[in-house]
């Protein structure tokens, strides 16, 4: 079995984060001051591989042999279905440890098995960012990677507190202040552009989408009103083809109305090829795409069904079927025929 020094995971994990922290730090800079936006991406790389070998090394100190520590952290050998010679099977483990480390998935399930708490749903995020990030121009990952950082920081904090029992400022060392300093303007920066948002007259119902939009430009999260539109006292709710965002972290600006009902639409699409349906539709009442079915109202303008369900079979309707007089397609067809047959 390879060996493992939990010692070294734990030097590997520093490393790697206040590398990522570097990084980051490089990506924001301009260009003649020495920046590099494509650091971006090698800052998301390093301190996702950070956290992850803080978590290898919180799995390998927590057993006392050396031995146990190898078991857990290295990918097992797999088992597979082996002939007994007397007809029957064993299942048998083939071949050795294999050189490399659990992924995340694995070191999920350890955590589970030695009762070890981590913000799952943050971590599984911030994976899918990292993932996503890969795929882009460097340019317009800027955003997305200062959301990634202010995210990962209450975890690492947490983490490094409760779990490892040190104190983040000693563990971290210089790249603690950055995170911090950074954290506390996202923080900040998100609370100033909430409390602007709530005079721009958003629907009510679509506010939760609001909040998941990013700039398009550069996929921050951090979106302010348009001072203009918030002046001349305009409103989202009905003047969604006019009234702007303005991005904080690049400065882009446009229309917010389109970003909300993408993000809805996106979040309630089903992909037509594993026989889902979307739950979002055009709205008959307002026009946009905001009615979801499921719920028989569409979240900007509030309108709902006249004939919720069917007179007789109580099916629920949809938008389309409220021509029918409160009848489904098969209750209206029958009514027809009856008609018809008299
Ligand atoms: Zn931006
Ligand atoms: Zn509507
Ligand atoms: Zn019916």
């Amino acid at each position: 079995m390879p060996e493992l020094d939990a010692e070294k995971l734990k030097e590997n994990a520093l490393t790697s984060i206040r590398l990522g922290i570097e990084d980051f730090q490089r990506s924001k800079l301009e260009k003649d001051q020495g920046g590099d936006p494509a650091r971006a991406l090698s800052a998301v790389r390093n301190l996702f591989a950070g956290i992850l070998l803080l978590f290898k090394y919180k799995i390998a100190v927590s057993v006392d042999a050396t031995g146990d520590a190898s078991v857990l952290i290295f990918n097992p050998p797999e088992v597979l279905p082996q002939a007994d010679g007397k007809g029957g099977i064993e299942w048998k483990p083939v071949g050795k440890f294999k050189r490399t480390t659990i992924d995340v998935a694995t070191i999920k399930k350890r955590f589970e098995g030695f009762g070890i708490d981590v913000d799952w749903p943050t971590i599984d995020k911030l994976q899918e960012c990292r993932n996503h990030l890969e795929h882009l121009h460097p340019a317009n990952t800027l955003g997305e990677v200062a959301d990634f950082v202010a995210e990962l920081f209450p975890v690492l904090r947490e983490f490094i507190l409760t779990q490892l029992n040190e104190q983040p400022a000693d563990l971290l060392d210089t790249a603690w202040p950055v995170m911090l300093a950074h954290h506390e303007f996202f923080r900040d920066t998100i609370a100033e552009c909430q409390a602007s948002w709530a005079a721009a007259g958003v629907p009510e119902m679509m506010q939760p989408w609001l909040e998941s939009c990013q700039c398009e430009e550069c996929g921050s999260s951090l979106l302010r009103p348009s001072q203009q539109d918030i002046e001349e006292g305009a409103s989202v709710d009905n003047q969604d083809n006019t009234f702007k965002y303005v991005c904080v972290a690049c400065g882009h600006s446009d229309l917010i109305a389109p970003l909300m009902i993408k993000e809805l639409n996106d979040a309630y699409y089903d992909d037509p090829r594993d026989g889902g349906e979307a739950d979002v539709e055009e709205c008959n009442e307002c026009k946009r795409s905001t009615f979801l079915i499921s719920e028989q109202h569409c979240l900007w303008c509030g309108a709902e069904l006249d004939y919720p369900t069917c007179t007789f079979c109580e099916e629920p309707l949809r938008q389309e079927d409220q021509f029918n007089g409160g009848l489904c397609g098969y209750h209206l067809h029958a009514y027809e025929k009856a008609m018809r047959d008299d």
